[in-house]
């Protein structure tokens, strides 16, 4: 009964956008592939009249989705409309979040010698002879076989994954597994894996797709080395410059340990998950073609410019290295001066906070020089389960406990945010529908328990709540005499406690006046008061906002120069360096960045 009704029942469908400019790649394949396996119904994403099964990694990339591009997914059999309805959100947030990889703009160059250009992956200059990668295989006797080494490399990158998952390009290791998953899944044979590795990887040949090749030897390698092929890379002990046709992903940790000062590749792309590890290491990296390099030639290779430079003349060698030095001041100054105060060049001391999204980051906050927390994103605890009371206090207290001035935004999803298992009604525009405090209305709930965990872990600490999405003073006034039931409630004393709002509507700037008597602070996100600025989507597939448009400092300005309680600016827009000489001239005191972000930002004030 229960089967007849499951196969016969109608197929629920979705139309999907890619609108990430890097396409349906890898990383989002794979995490979509990763969700869409938990539910037992069949899924299916068809495309150009081509239809597969989106459980498998390998089958969805073959569908070679890029940016603009639409695709149906049909979900048939049990708890169809659920899955129908995770992956729509989960797509949504992987096309969100997926940042787009530009290629960078080319310094101006004047050498001598001759030179041979190239695209940046990763600037910097390295001056020292070519070294061409090489590696020797050796077989040795192994008891494994391949279904165990099959199954070992896939706990090799789940436990890879699991422990980089703080780390941004952890995703990769996820990419990797369910690429081996699926390619390994009817495969009982070296062979057959090897066959289904040359077939997967000609597929993605002429597609944008085709500089995740390596990722398919990688899991190949991985295999192999547990059949008991070892590859042996050799590395020079002086420095060198590697001339290589690819690397794979999982060589570049091994590639730090050694004396490389710049890597040049000929075949792979600044999109590939080579290049992504390449520039998260630091080594000066290029694309371009060596061929007529030789052995051992001394080179410069300058990836400001995109160039490298053969037989460089006495001045190249003087200039690279000078610009080489001042690379390295730079970077060393900043992280020297990582936990000095920002002072710009009229002695004013500007305060340079993190958005944190969890106690890990906070912690790398801490060690980057952070000078406390502007905005804690507080849907972390959120993502896959609802935390309970016990766990949110126990998260927030281990970042409470690292700084004395830290803002803690209330649950902010909604829109392009979602929660597994939190019932949103479809909305025709989600970005003007339930999304930050509005979500409150239908789930009171949640902010009960979540304001209950923030006031228990904040103890006696001046700890500043704030509200996302504030759109009028009755919905900030509503909130905040909800907060002061809850604490009511649970006798617990808040008066100590800060209230404040997101400035994310633009409806709030018109109402300045009356929000200056009743919140404590604000917080400019610009991320989002872009998007409603322009009416554009943050998200959109071909419509981008200017963030540097005048439109959006008139904004600020606005604000600065109305409120009357203290003013903060969270929004990736405070970590641009085009706009923070602007943003302190019109009067802005505290900008909140990336962790990583925080010694830059500091650098950039100081030259203000
Ligand atoms: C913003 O909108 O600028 C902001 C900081 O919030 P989020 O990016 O989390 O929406
Ligand atoms: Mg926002």
């Amino acid at each position: 009964m229960f089967l007849f009704k499951n196969l016969f029942s109608k197929p629920l469908s979705v139309q999907l956008t890619v609108t990430s400019h890097n396409g349906f790649h890898l990383r989002p394949v794979a995490q979509f592939a990763s969700l869409a396996k938990s539910f037992s119904c069949q899924l299916t994403a068809t495309f150009n009249n081509k239809s597969v099964d989106t459980k498998s990694v390998n089958t969805l990339l073959s569908l070679s989705l890029e940016k603009g591009d639409t695709f149906t997914l049909v979900a048939q059999g049990k708890k169809a409309d659920e899955a129908l309805e995770a992956l729509q959100r989960l797509f949504e947030t992987l096309m969100q979040n997926d940042k787009e990889i530009k290629q960078r703009e080319k310094a101006v160059y004047s050498y001598e010698g001759s030179v041979i250009e190239g695209e940046i992956i990763s600037e910097g200059i390295a001056i020292a002879p070519t070294y061409t990668y090489r590696t020797t295989e050796v077989q040795h006797q192994s008891e494994m076989d391949f279904s165990t080494a099959l199954s070992k490399s896939i706990e090799e990158l789940e436990t890879l994954y699991r422990n980089k998952e703080e780390d941004e390009n952890a995703a990769i290791y996820l990419a990797q597994k369910e690429l081996l998953l699926s390619l390994g899944t009817d495969c009982h044979t070296l062979r057959e894996l090897e066959e289904k590795v040359e077939e997967g990887s000609k597929n993605l040949i002429g597609t944008k797709l085709d500089a995740k090749k390596s990722d398919y030897q990688d899991i190949l390698q991985r295999v192999k080395k547990h059949l008991g092929l070892e590859i042996q890379v050799t590395f020079p002990d002086s420095p060198f410059i590697l001339l290589c046709e690819d690397l794979l992903p999982s060589e570049i940790d091994h590639l730090q340990q050694t004396n490389v000062t710049g890597v040049v590749l000929k075949e792979t792309s600044i999109h590939s998950h080579t290049a992504i590890l390449l520039r998260a290491s630091g080594i000066s990296s290029l694309i371009a073609d060596t061929q007529n390099l030789s052995e051992g030639e001394s080179v410069i290779l300058d990836t400001h410019a995109g160039v490298i430079v053969q037989d460089p003349s006495a001045n190249d060698l003087q200039k690279a290295k000078e610009h080489r030095g001042k690379d390295h001041v730079q970077k060393v100054r900043a992280a020297e001066k990582r936990f000095e105060p920002a002072i710009t060049q009229k002695g004013r001391p500007i305060k340079v906070f993190a958005n944190a999204a969890d106690p890990n980051t906070a912690k790398t906050a801490k060690e980057e020089g952070a000078e406390g927390i502007g905005l804690l994103r507080s849907e972390f605890l959120f993502k896959d389960v609802k935390p309970s009371l016990e766990t949110q206090q126990k998260a927030y207290k281990e970042i409470f406990e690292l700084f004395d001035d830290i803002t803690v935004r209330t649950l902010d999803v909604g829109g392009d945010k979602s929660l597994p298992y939190i019932e949103i009604p479809a909305e025709e525009n989600p970005f003007l529908g339930v999304r930050g405090v509005r979500l409150f209305q239908t789930h009171p709930e949640l902010l009960e328990e979540q304001l209950h965990a923030i006031f228990l872990a904040a103890g006696d600490k001046p700890i500043k709540i704030m509200f996302p999405m504030i759109s009028s003073v009755e919905e900030f006034t509503q909130t905040k005499s909800f907060a002061q039931n809850v604490a009511r409630k649970y006798q617990l004393d808040i008066s100590h406690l800060q209230f404040g709002i997101m400035i994310e509507v633009p409806s709030v700037l018109f109402l300045l006046e009356s929000f200056n008597d009743v919140v404590d602070f604000y917080s400019i996100g610009t991320n989002d008061l872009t998007q409603y600025l322009f009416a554009i989507e943050r998200t959109h597939p071909l419509l981008k906002a200017d963030e540097l448009s005048p439109a959006l400092f008139s904004a600020i300005e606005t604000i600065l120069h109305t409120a009357t309680k203290p003013v903060s600016i969270c929004g990736e827009l405070a970590a641009n360096k085009d706009a923070i000489p602007q943003l302190l001239n019109l009067g802005m005191e505290t900008l909140s960045v990336s962790p990583k972000s925080i010694a830059q930002t500091k650098e950039e004030i100081r030259d203000v």
